[in-house]
């Protein structure tokens, strides 16, 4: 629900940031309107027969905007889901595709579940019978709404989804692409399980190596060293985490719902993770400390902060006790806005999640193509490539007379497999959007943030859709 008590709702928040921008454009006001509002809201209320007896669950899918077809955006499992929540998250779905070039509209959905009270098979039939509403009133296909997870779902959800959608419309070629983030014998994708994760790693990696901007934080340029604090190991904070350590980063704290862990000399998050599944729990981890209550854990210090969980975790509340001098915004909405004003006042630089977390649906763009050509990729090009490499390599050892060892040859002319693929367009996305907002940022010095400056760049491609269409001069 919107919040009543002067600080604003998550929804208030994203239009918070849109109207920062619009002061920035000279588009008339219709359009600006027009791109602000959701465009469709559909809720469901179902009957469930479950352990817990008959249960009425509330569902929604949001259609932010219609500007490009298909609408794209996650399906979330949570008991706090709402209207006004799904809502923010479609709207940020929109920015989103706009700001990483993916031909999107945003949408989002969300099932008011706690999947924590209910077997597989209770989830499958919620799932199910979700996916059928949304296809009675066509919220679902592949060129008219394409969900994928989000927090509390993930593949498994994904796979019911698409079966169900697939066994209403038999023989439906393109149907796998009506859902992303599927199983690969599903359909889905190499590097999609990992994709937000690693997308948030790039984009920090990028933001981290402008040495101007390190040094007005006080901090050196690059990743090396820097100490991390990560709040949710879920997928998302997982991935997030285990590629910053990969990059030289040293994960201080990690904070879940039981509590939080901290220790300086750093963590092992492949080994928290292996205690949780055996403990059910962070705490108690061998060599570091103890945090109750787990919010506590983001106050302590370290360079960067990576939350990772759900929106509104750093309020006017704790904004004056976070350390970090960098957050970056790995979940949707985790800073309200009352504390992003406290936090920039205070010189913490913010990297926002519209930008951040993108990577999610990048590669959900890559999995969409790979459905609708109905070949992986990498299969038409990896020998062919293989061989000219191989040819190239060969001509260079005869001229020189010099013979690589076969391990060293065969790295060499490797033809890219789907993975290669993912990451490397992964890669360029995360970097070409972030030099995008980077220069709108630094082309204006009025324009106070990263996170001002991503919603200009987006709304400036949204517009010119909507202005190519004729619909606005
Ligand atoms: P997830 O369900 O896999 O993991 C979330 C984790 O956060 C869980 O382990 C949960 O126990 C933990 N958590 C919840 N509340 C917490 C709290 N108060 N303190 C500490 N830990 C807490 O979800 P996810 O897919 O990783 O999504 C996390 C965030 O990232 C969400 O905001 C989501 O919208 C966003 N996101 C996800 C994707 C994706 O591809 N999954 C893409 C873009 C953005």
């Amino acid at each position: 629900m919107p919040k009543t008590n002067g600080t604003l709702g998550f929804f208030e928040n994203v239009n918070r940031s849109f109207d920062r921008a619009a002061r920035f454009l000279t588009y008339p006001e219709g359009l600006l309107k027009q791109v602000r509002t959701c465009n469709s809201v559909y809720t469901v209320h179902f009957p469930i027969k479950t352990q817990h007896g008959y249960e009425v669950i509330s569902g929604w899918r949001v259609q932010h905007s219609h500007h490009k077809a298909p609408c794209k955006g996650g399906i979330r499992y949570a008991p706090e889901v709402s209207e006004h929540e799904v809502k923010a998250l479609a709207a940020l779905m929109t920015y989103k595709c706009a700001l990483v070039d993916v031909p999107f509209g945003g949408a989002k959905g969300g099932v008011q579940i706690d999947p924590n009270r209910y077997t597989p098979d209770e989830i499958e039939r919620i799932t199910r019978r979700y996916t059928a509403e949304l296809i009675k009133k066509n919220f679902i296909g592949p060129g008219v709404d394409v969900p994928a997870p989000d927090y509390g779902t993930g593949g498994r959800e994904m796979a019911w989804i698409f079966d169900t959608y697939a066994s209403f419309y038999p023989g439906q070629i393109d149907a796998t692409a009506c859902v992303t983030g599927k199983p690969i014998t599903q359909g889905g994708i190499q590097g999609r399980v990992e994709a937000t994760g690693r997308g948030v790693y790039f984009g920090l990696r990028e933001a981290c190596e402008q040495a101007e901007d390190m040094k007005r934080i006080g901090l050196s340029p690059g990743l090396a060293d820097k100490t991390v604090i990560v709040q949710g190991l879920g997928n998302v904070g997982y991935h997030a985490a285990k590629f910053c350590r990969e990059g030289g980063c040293r994960i201080v704290g990690i904070a879940e719902y039981e509590g939080g862990i901290y220790n300086p000399r750093g963590l092992d998050v492949d080994a928290v993770l292996a205690h949780r599944r055996e403990t059910r729990s962070i705490l108690d981890f061998p060599g570091a400390e103890n945090i109750r209550p787990s919010s506590d854990t983001l106050e302590r210090e370290c360079d960067i902060l990576i939350p990772a969980a759900l929106e509104n975790q750093i309020t006017e509340a704790n904004a004056p006790r976070i350390q970090a001098k960098i957050v970056a915004e790995a979940a949707n909405g985790p800073v309200t806005a009352q504390a992003e004003d406290i936090l920039s006042a205070r010189g913490v630089w913010i990297i926002p999640d519209v930008y951040l977390n993108a990577g999610g649906v990048t590669v959900s763009y890559f999995e969409w193509l790979k459905n609708l050509s109905h070949v992986n990729l990498g299969r038409m090009g990896k020998r062919f490539e293989q061989s000219a490499f191989d040819r190239i390599l060969h001509t260079v050892e005869r001229l020189t007379d010099t013979w690589l060892p076969e391990a060293e040859r065969r790295s060499i002319v490797h033809g890219a497999d789907e993975i290669d693929l993912v990451n490397s367009g992964l890669e360029e996305t995360m970097i070409t959007a972030y030099h995008q907002i980077y220069e709108e940022w630094k082309g204006d010095a009025r324009i106070p943030d990263l996170r001002t400056a991503a919603f200009i760049s987006a709304m400036k491609k949204i517009a010119v859709s909507y202005m190519e269409l004729g619909i606005f001069p």
